[in-house]
């Protein structure tokens, strides 16, 4: 739905990139996806930004990763 018409409803008008947050969560407002080594001293996490995709006809949404490679590169060393 990145591009073209919603998958659901067929409209071709979507907000693209709308940022998601989570109200609750303080002033770490963006919600993200992470991964981390699975075992070790060193934890560190990796992070990407998730945004959203919004059909304006009938507000099916879907997110994506801001950074999906950096993520797959983590992913494929073996961080979960
Ligand atoms: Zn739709």
């Amino acid at each position: 739905m990145r591009s073209g018409a919603c998958p659901k409803c067929g409209r071709t008008e979507i907000l693209d990139g709308v940022r998601v947050k989570v109200p609750s969560a303080g002033s770490v407002d963006d919600v993200r996806v992470v991964v981390a080594p699975t075992s070790g001293m060193l934890r560190q996490q990796t992070g990407s930004d998730l945004r959203a995709w919004i059909c304006a006809g009938c507000g099916f949404t879907e997110l994506y990763a801001s950074d999906p490679g950096l993520l797959a590169d983590r992913w494929r060393a073996g961080e979960r």
